[in-house]
């Protein structure tokens, strides 16, 4: 894969919603439209990003496109596999809701040692790869969210087209991180990125350490000096980043079309920034989603958001307004039921760090 056409990537888990919770259809396509037409080549999502509306909304849009014009990823979601046929039927379900008959890149979502190991014992890795035969998948790779050891055993166990980790400039010990791109640099394996901006939760910088990126900043926002930060990385073809406003689209295409490095100060500032914050933040939620809806009704990214941003920032306003306003979606109502645990890509104990957000912030600590 060659670093052109386009860097940046359009993650489709993350489009503007209405009030019930579906994709404000208007709005999101109209900002596709913007990234066609200003040169975004790569669209990526998944089976069941936005409730698995995602797919048939990214289908439909697309169909005004030449096939040629653009590239289509998505991912099999490894945990609803039992069988063959099981991955088969989705396999085919998604091309049909896509409305294509090939992927340029498909994924085996979210991949840890574990999974991995059973899609092989199932045969679903040698259904892939006759399907890659077939050409109905251009490339396959897999995306993956666990630890750098179960990266190497996955990376290492076969001739992998590609992989997708999620790295910033927070996340370089967490995960593949900086050791999971090193590694599959020296095997030639091109590393697509996602989370550049960690759903979002890069930009909440305490003022103290935001006033010292801004002076570095020159004209750029965090958010596209985090982008500038992976365009770096030379192994990277891809910059995935899922929008979720017309804003965003315009702002990371500018800042994509012609990326230049940080310099030394934006380095050093990124640098001190994220080892404040690693040592600060209670887990590493992305507000992904995944783990919802939660059967008791705990907002669970909510909570966690409450949480991070009352680490960083202390028990502000706008933290004692979010947490008073929970309400039956605190975490008080876990009832350690487990159903969420193994949706969350991070690994992430959600109802031992619920106890967690209680304590913490009932009590005022910190
Ligand atoms: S463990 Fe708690 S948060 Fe998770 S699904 Fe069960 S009740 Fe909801
Ligand atoms: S707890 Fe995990 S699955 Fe749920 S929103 Fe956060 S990162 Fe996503």
């Amino acid at each position: 894969m060659s670093r052109k056409p386009f860097l940046l990537g359009f993650g489709a888990m993350r489009f503007p919603q209405t009030e019930e919770g579906k994709i404000d259809r208007p709005l999101a396509a109209e900002m596709l439209r913007y990234a066609m037409e200003h040169g975004v080549t790569y669209y990526d999502t998944a089976y069941t990003y936005h409730a698995r509306e995602s797919e048939p909304f990214l289908g439909e849009f697309l169909q005004d496109y030449d096939r040629a014009s653009f590239q289509l990823a998505t991912k099999l979601p490894q945990w609803l596999v039992e069988s063959v046929d099981d991955a088969r039927r989705i396999f085919e379900e998604q091309l049909e809701r896509l409305k294509v008959d090939y992927f340029d890149y498909y994924l085996v979502h979210s991949l840890r040692k574990k999974t991995y190991v059973k899609m092989v014992d199932l045969g679903v890795i040698t259904y892939l790869e006759k399907e890659v035969q077939a050409g109905r998948i251009k490339k396959l790779g897999f995306s993956f969210h666990s630890s750098f050891e179960d990266f190497r055993y996955i990376l290492h166990s076969r001739a992998w087209d590609f992989c997708q980790i999620q790295y910033n400039w927070l996340d370089i010990e967490e995960q593949a991180g900086r050791a999971g791109y090193e590694l599959a640099t020296e095997h030639g394996i091109p590393v697509i990125v996602m989370e550049p901006i960690k759903g979002g939760s890069l930009l909440s910088i305490p003022p103290h350490l935001k006033e010292q990126v801004e002076q570095v900043a020159e004209e750029d926002s965090i958010a596209a000096l985090s982008l500038r930060w992976v365009a770096e990385h030379r192994n990277v073809p891809v910059i995935l980043s899922g929008m979720s406003t017309l804003e965003q689209v315009v702002e990371n295409i500018a800042t994509l079309s012609d990326p230049q490095p940080l310099t030394d100060e934006q380095h050093s500032a990124l640098e001190e920034v994220g080892s404040y914050m690693r040592n600060r933040l209670g887990n590493g939620c992305t507000s992904c989603s995944y783990c919802m809806p939660c059967p008791f009704g705990v907002d669970i990214p909510g909570s966690f958001g409450i949480w991070n941003t009352f680490r960083l920032f202390g028990r502000n306003e706008q933290v004692s307004k979010r947490w008073e306003s929970m309400g039956d979606t605190g975490p008080l109502s876990c009832t350690r039921c487990m159903a969420c645990v193994p949706l969350c890509p991070q690994e992430i104990p959600i109802p031992f760090d619920l106890a967690r957000v209680h304590e913490e912030l009932s009590q005022g600590a910190l």
